[in-house]
């Protein structure tokens, strides 16, 4: 039984969404002459999401962060394993059904809006793909969600490229939320925009989370943002979570050596550098080519003989979940 089983069937509740021992596997072109290789971006991967909650994703760039993203919105269907809404498979929900309950807000708002379309159009886009009311009551609400974002009515004739960064961002939340999603996926929704602006945005999504009462899936590679929004955090290494935590304990009190070495570089003079190379040694490993055994093995400063050979666990205990073979639980036997 997965740790993610577990939890579901020893908690009693239902997550709202569920992804089991998740794989996504790509297909690679290596060059001219040279057979295609596989990605393996996502392996084994379990998760839980429950009513009204934040949940924080965190990780490096090509930790597999972004297809898990796409994966979970039904964008991209896993080669293996199974994503759950409210205990139903995705892969048998509607394309649309699923946009209705599931909605993404992206990193980059310049290439996620239509530079054609007004802004008050690309917020009732929605409701006119599913039919909802007619053009002027569309508008209406359009208008309505636009100012909920912080974005006057004036505003509402104009097209993407007369806005800054920050203001198409409010445009695509409240595009997102038009339709009262029960989920919001969040990836990187902050990277693209100037430092001033992000804690804006950033409340701003906090505040439509209580007034809507949506759970939020919020992805970052930036821990302090995630630090900042999150009630829980997993982080992802290579594919898989390696550590999971209700967000004050995991801040407090972080297991994982990968989790360590993470918090310990946003301490650093230059943060966005990621993982400190003190104690780590070398950089992220190619994806294409994962260290065998425990990912994490030939940057951690504490590894093991077993680790270059055995693969922890993700193992559940009160504080959360951890795969690493200093705890006693992640070993397999
Ligand atoms: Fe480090 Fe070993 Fe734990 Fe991996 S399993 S994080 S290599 S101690």
């Amino acid at each position: 039984m997965s740790g993610l089983t577990h939890a579901t069937v020893q908690g009693g509740v239902r997550p709202l969404l569920e992804a089991r021992d998740v794989g996504r596997r790509f297909s690679v072109n290596a060059g001219l002459f040279r057979a295609r290789r596989v990605l393996q971006a996502v392996r084994g991967l379990d998760l839980e999401l429950h009513r009204g909650e934040v949940l924080g994703i965190v990780g490096e760039s090509g930790c597999g962060k972004s297809t898990l993203a796409r994966m979970l919105l039904g964008l991209t269907p896993p080669t293996s394993g199974r994503i759950c809404l409210d205990g139903q498979d995705i892969a048998g929900i509607d394309r649309k059904a699923l946009a209705r309950r599931v909605q993404p807000v992206f990193q980059d708002p310049y290439s996620s809006l239509n530079p054609r379309r007004s802004i008050a159009s690309i917020v009732a886009m929605p409701l006119e793909v599913h039919g909802i009311g007619d053009a002027p009551g569309r508008r209406r609400r359009a208008i309505e969600m636009l100012e909920r974002v912080g974005l006057p009515s004036r505003l509402a004739g104009h097209t993407p490229s007369q806005l800054s960064g920050g203001q198409r961002q409010r445009v695509a939340i409240a595009r997102a939320l038009v339709m009262r999603p029960e989920i919001v996926i969040c990836d990187e929704p902050t990277s693209a925009l100037d430092v001033s602006v992000q804690a804006q945005i950033l409340n701003l999504l906090l505040d439509l989370q209580q007034e809507f009462g949506v759970s939020y899936l919020f992805i970052s590679h930036n821990l302090a943002v995630v630090e900042h929004v999150a009630t829980r955090v997993a982080v992802m290494y290579l594919g898989r979570i390696v550590e999971e935590a209700d967000a004050r304990t995991l801040f407090a009190s972080p297991r994982h050596p990968y989790t360590q070495a993470l918090l310990a570089s946003v301490l650093t003079p230059e943060p966005g550098l990621g993982v400190p190379e003190t104690g780590l040694g070398l950089s992220f490993p190619d994806p294409m080519n994962p260290p065998a055994g425990c990912a994490f093995h030939p940057r951690c400063a504490r590894a093991m003989t077993r680790c270059a050979q055995d693969a922890p666990v993700l193992s559940r205990d009160r504080s959360g979940a951890v795969a690493c073979h200093l705890f006693p639980g992640s070993s397999r036997p």
